[in-house]
């Protein structure tokens, strides 16, 4: 009696889960490890939004998203949003169209840029591996899996590398007021800042009283990767990160993030440091968030047989003709 029980038990939980389509599989510690290591590399001087290497890195982004199959997220083909302030390297942006051009948006957010020199010091750069190559390698592979899965987005989702988050958000405070999108249409914004430190297999989200589908949608997917979610402790992060011009706009948008370590903020924020494995799991659960959120009926059952059930269940007669 106890044993069918369990069994039943267990087949609940099983069908409860939502399967992880192998493009989600593909995201892989190797691959975020790889693209934090270079980004976080010393040549490009810790990425600092006023310098060339701010736009150096920018140049980088925007050709690994080509290379994934990702298309220009602004009008006439352009990647590059540009702000007003001289020597200021641009927001990157890009999109992966969904079916149907009235079922809105999904963001993909992470501020790229970091921190000038410092002027003494054996080890004068911050680094930012942490802080954030992590968020923007997160986004990377996660627009590369919304290639893969491309046909099953309703809505389109588009990944947006800020600049200046470091200098106040400058980059996110100036898409949403120029914004190439009508924000209304945004279905929610994920906003991945420092995913690799921590607790192991721990990540904090906040924002979640602000945008109750966006939980639902992590939650639900977490039943399948299995982090621990740590939701709405740190309110206070909310407007210190690029989700807060979205949110003053009545974007509904979470953030990701660890608690400051003992690198944040640090020339020793090294790419040796991140615990990849931790952003590998954060990346596939945002990603199995937004194939929910950006498919618009849900995730479909692994199970085939879910499907023609539901068909053969259909009492809609569909004859031919009629209109
Ligand atoms: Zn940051």
């Amino acid at each position: 009696m106890i044993s069918l029980l369990l069994t039943a038990l267990c087949l609940q939980i099983s069908s409860d889960r939502v399967s992880i389509p192998p493009a989600i599989l593909e995201i892989t510690e190797e691959a975020i490890q790889a693209d934090v290591n270079h980004l976080a590399d010393d040549a490009y001087y810790g990425r600092y939004w006023l310098s060339p290497f701010g736009r150096k890195a920018a140049v980088w982004i925007r050709d690994q998203m080509i290379e994934a199959g990702i298309e220009p997220g602004l009008p006439e083909g352009a990647w590059f949003q540009e702000l007003s302030k001289k020597d200021a390297s641009p927001n990157v942006v890009g999109i992966v169209r969904g079916k149907n051009p009235d079922a809105g948006y999904v963001i993909l957010g992470a501020h790229y840029d970091h921190l000038p020199p410092r002027r003494r010091g054996e080890d004068k750069i911050f680094n930012g591996a942490d802080d954030n190559a992590s968020g923007t390698a997160g986004i990377l592979a996660i627009g590369k899996a919304m290639v893969a899965l491309k046909d099953r987005l309703e809505s389109s989702v588009i990944l947006i590398a800020f600049t200046g988050e470091e200098a106040g958000l400058k980059g996110s405070r100036h898409f949403v007021d120029q914004s190439p999108i009508d924000l209304k249409k945004v279905r929610g914004l994920f906003n991945l800042d420092m995913i690799s430190r921590g607790t192991k297999n721990t990540i904090f989200i906040d924002g979640a009283k602000g945008a109750p589908s966006l939980i639902k949608a992590l939650k639900k997917a977490n039943d399948s990767i299995g982090l621990t979610l740590r939701v709405d402790e740190h309110p206070d992060w909310l407007s210190r990160s690029d989700q807060w011009p979205f949110i003053t706009k009545g974007v509904p948008a979470v953030l990701f993030s660890v608690e400051d370590h003992e690198d944040y903020h640090q020339v020793t924020d090294h790419a040796d440091r991140i615990m990849a494995d931790l952003a590998r799991n954060v990346a596939r659960l945002i990603a199995l968030a937004t194939l929910d959120l950006a498919g618009g009926e849900g995730v479909p059952s692994p199970n085939a047989e879910d499907s023609s059930a539901e068909d053969a269940s259909d009492p809609t007669p569909r004859t031919e003709g009629t209109p």
